[in-house]
């Protein structure tokens, strides 16, 4: 089969490679689609993101697929079964796996992070990290599940409750992604933070009710310009030291500020303990997605997300290397490979 593998920093190479047998508690899925993610494009640029990855690796860990093979002693989905997959595996007995922190196992294994993933003709991997789909949801939008299942990690740790205004910066995928989850989960006034006034028409269709272009004056000028309440939650999903900053400066007294957007591993901010103290911030970040593809599949299932707008482009198997090496992919919004 075609496989896209990691061969080290900025090499990425569509190659021939052997579909592995399924183990007694594997399955081998066909592939049928599988979402680019950030950390794919920090793997690639040979960045220390959230997962460590060899050279050696099939990317790709946000995908869905039919059944092919199964194992002798898999019992929870059958060949032919549609299924998202959970990338992540945990070992059980570790340390933050007994505290019920299994995202920060000790002996974690990542499908298109430490093993084959999904930008690949076949994938195999434990039964147990496969998610049947309802009858109702396209194989597309169950390679959605694992990034809004990402989200949703974030959104639990963000303590948003009714009536809260909620800012968000960034309105890429993710961005649009966290915040119709706010909106769920109970925020009643959603202020979007972009740049690229493009992309705010699509935030408003969403559900946004107020979006800012932070190139017009003082995010705070413009807050208050516009009458926006304090703000009890800011979510920041690009990942720079400039807009933490704009995220941790807006956030109103006993708020709290949601890091989501990975920074790189080397960014610092200048933080006064201070005004942390004076406003009772609480300063928090997500880590990886620990059993919520479930409940992320739930979403999507009953229109609870509307994920169709924000796949931005397909775009085929071997033509994969050309989303990595050509920047222009990067204003699309999702991208699914399409084996
Ligand atoms: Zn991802
Ligand atoms: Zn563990």
């Amino acid at each position: 089969m075609l496989g896209a593998v990691f061969l080290g920093k900025q090499i990425l190479k569509l190659q021939e490679v052997t579909v592995r047998e399924p183990d007694p508690e594997e399955i081998t899925i066909k592939v049928a689609a599988c979402g680019v993610c950030g950390t794919d494009l920090h793997i690639y640029s040979g960045d220390q993101g959230a997962a460590d990855c060899p050279p050696g690796t099939i990317l790709g860990h946000e995908f869905a697929g039919i059944v092919v093979k199964i194992g002798s002693a898999v019992k929870n989905v059958q060949v032919g079964d549609r299924v998202s997959v959970d990338p992540n595996d945990y070992c059980g007995f570790c340390e933050p796996c007994r505290n019920g922190k299994s995202n920060f196992c000790e002996n974690m294994t990542g499908i298109g992070t430490t093993t084959h993933g999904g930008f690949a003709e076949y994938c195999t991997f434990k039964a147990k990290q496969a998610y049947q789909l309802p009858d109702n949801m396209s194989l597309e939008q169950g390679a959605m599940g694992e990034p809004v299942g990402c989200c949703l990690h974030g959104i639990d740790l963000s303590r948003i409750k009714t009536g809260d205004t909620v800012l968000v910066i960034g309105a890429g995928t993710i961005g649009l992604m966290m915040m119709q989850l706010a909106k769920k989960t109970g925020a009643a006034k959603i202020v979007i933070v972009e740049p690229i006034v493009e992309k705010h028409a699509m935030a408003y269709q969403l559900g946004a009710d107020l979006c800012l272009n932070p190139k017009d004056g003082n995010l705070k000028d413009l807050l208050a310009q516009h009458k926006i309440p304090e703000i009890n939650v800011s979510i920041e999903c690009v990942g720079l030291p400039v807009t933490i900053l704009q995220a941790i400066e807006v956030c109103g007294r006993g708020g709290t500020v949601m890091m989501f957007g990975l920074t790189s591993p080397e960014s610092t901010i200048p933080l006064m303990p201070f005004d942390v103290f004076r406003r009772e911030l609480h300063l928090t970040a997500s880590f990886i997605n620990p059993y919520t593809l479930k409940r992320a599949l739930t979403m999507i299932e009953t229109g609870g997300l509307q994920i169709e707008p924000l796949i931005g482009a397909r775009v085929s198997l071997k033509d994969i290397e050309q989303v990595f090496t050509d920047p222009s992919y990067r204003k699309l919004g999702k991208i699914l490979i399409i084996p």
